[in-house]
């Protein structure tokens, strides 16, 4: 199809519609369970330009409305048509600190690219694959400039944490004039992005970019200190810190509780994650050893989690792969998209079944088999879904010598209990205020370790709240000094 550009231009919102779905490049599955690469290719310049016509620019902006960051996609994708990339990717970064990741990492089906109007008639405009386009051709062609920094306060922050929410305040901060440093209890920055989600899903260097980015602005990253164990809160206080915040994420991992969890070859998610996808320098000590994976897998779990694991699990070698589910398909919370990619890559699904024990061979203690119930779905439970519920007399068990947890994760307590005045809810995670403030004053906590675990876009959006309400908090901390 021979498409009028010009006609475009203005806006004829029919004309927009002609133009076919243009989709991003990626490797075929048959190549990708070879290697961690990412699984999207980059568009090119042209494609790119052409799928971002296809946006009719609503005047309701529902994308926009969809997005926890609010970025001004219309917006973004007007300037990308028009060819200008690095505008595009400005206008991204206006409102998202991370445009490359949340292109990447997103779930857009239930935001932005679920609200997308042409999604109605054809497939939604790529909005995810397109922010990270513009995003990554900034990289490419020069970079972001540092934008100029407020002089420095003279004021110290700091930043529990080197996740999404971390960052994202270090940044803020940064940018006003803050002095920050951020104290992080893994061997590099980075959380989950780096200890948790695969290289198959977005590349280390992102981070790494973000990291250096921070470090021109001035900000500091203490490594392997953990804060409230090795060093208390009010230590920090002490040692001279004007505010602290509290981005320590959930990633104290669920346990399913049953007999054998404590066999030779079961895993808990993070850490068959991060002993798969990562360099052993990148890890702490005791996790260097490589991780050998077996033959035989079985992933228990239906979240994106899951999916990263069986994935993993695939690329290492695995002759089968099975992710044990205890709901059935329809009831999964995951991307649909990290599902589909998990079965073009030959991932077996086993629906409604769940673990009741993990059994070793009789001389070893190494797993060899897992026995699984059959579930039903009951009533709808308090999370809108169907309960599952066991049928009795139907274990079976299926061969396994990996199986790895992946059935959710909460927060670490040791943060709320050895903080005094600092509440926690009754689900352990930190207790805020809706800009972050928490009961401890000059305390501040967003992002998983508040809302439990979530997402990245989540985490950002709060830890963007949080920045303003500490730079408020500094800045009037500093009208309130007296004049010497
Ligand atoms: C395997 C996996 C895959 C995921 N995939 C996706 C996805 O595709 N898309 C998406 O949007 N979301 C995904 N998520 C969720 C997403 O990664 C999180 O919601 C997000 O990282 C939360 O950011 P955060 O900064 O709050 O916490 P985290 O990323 O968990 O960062 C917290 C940091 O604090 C550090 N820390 C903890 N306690 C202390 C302490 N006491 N002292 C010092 N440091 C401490 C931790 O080591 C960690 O580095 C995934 C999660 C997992 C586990």
């Amino acid at each position: 199809m021979v498409i009028d550009t010009n006609e475009l231009k203005s806006i004829d919102r029919k004309a927009r519609l002609r133009i076919p779905y243009q989709p991003s490049p990626k490797q075929r599955p048959e190549q990708r369970v070879h290697n961690w690469l990412e699984v999207y290719e980059s568009y090119d310049l042209e494609t790119a330009k052409l799928e971002a016509m296809r946006c009719i620019q609503c005047p309701a902006v529902p994308c926009q409305k969809a997005c926890p960051v609010d970025n001004d996609i219309p917006g973004a994708l007007l300037k990308l048509e028009s060819g200008d990339a690095l505008g595009a990717a400005a206008v991204f970064r206006e409102t998202n600190p991370a445009p490359d990741m949340c292109g990447r990492l997103c779930p857009q089906e239930s935001l932005c690219e679920g609200s997308c109007v042409v999604g109605k008639k054809a497939i939604p405009v790529a909005i995810g694959r397109l922010e990270a386009f513009v995003a990554d051709y900034e990289r490419d062609h020069g970079g972001r400039t540092a934008p100029e920094s407020a002089p420095s306060t003279g004021k110290r922050v700091a930043v529990v944490g080197s996740g999404p929410a971390g960052l994202a305040v270090a940044e803020t901060l940064a940018r006003r004039g803050h002095g920050v440093k951020v104290f992080e209890a893994w061997p590099r920055p980075g959380g989950i992005l780096r200890y948790g989600i695969p290289t198959f899903k977005m590349d280390k260097l992102h981070i790494d970019d973000q990291v250096d980015y921070l470090h021109s602005l001035g900000v500091q990253f203490v490594f392997d200190r953990v804060i409230g164990r090795d060093v208390p809160i009010d230590q920090l206080f002490a040692d001279g810190y004007d505010a602290i915040f509290l981005g320590h994420g959930a990633g104290k991992a669920r346990r399913m509780g049953i007999p054998g969890e404590q066999l030779e070859g079961v895993y808990a998610a993070t850490e068959f994650l991060v002993r798969t996808n990562l360099e052993a320098d990148e890890l702490p000590a005791h996790m260097r050893q490589p991780l050998e994976v077996g033959k035989h897998v079985v992933v228990i779990g239906g979240g994106d989690t899951a999916m990263d694991s069986v994935r993993s699990a695939v690329r290492t070698g695995a002759e089968t792969v099975v992710c044990a589910y205890r709901r059935n398909e329809s009831e999964m919370i995951g991307r649909v998209e990290e599902r589909r990619h998990a079965k073009e890559e030959g991932v077996e699904f086993a629906f409604l079944v769940n673990p009741v024990e993990i059994l070793s061979g009789d001389d070893d203690e190494s797993v060899r088999t897992v026995r699984l119930q059959r579930m039903q779905l009951g009533d709808e439970d308090e999370s809108g879904r169907r309960r599952p519920e066991p049928i009795a007399g139907s274990e079976f068990e299926i061969e396994a010598d990996t199986v790895v947890v992946a059935i959710g994760y909460e927060v670490d307590a040791t943060l709320t209990e050895t903080t005094p005045g600092l509440c926690a809810t009754e689900w352990g995670t930190v207790a805020v205020n809706s800009d972050g403030t928490t009961s401890r004053s000059g305390v501040f906590a967003a992002g998983d370790n508040v809302r439990g675990a979530d997402l990245v876009v989540t985490a950002l959006a709060d830890a963007k709240r949080a920045g303003a309400a500490i730079n408020e908090y500094l800045c009037l901390e500093s009208e309130a000094q007296p004049d010497i």
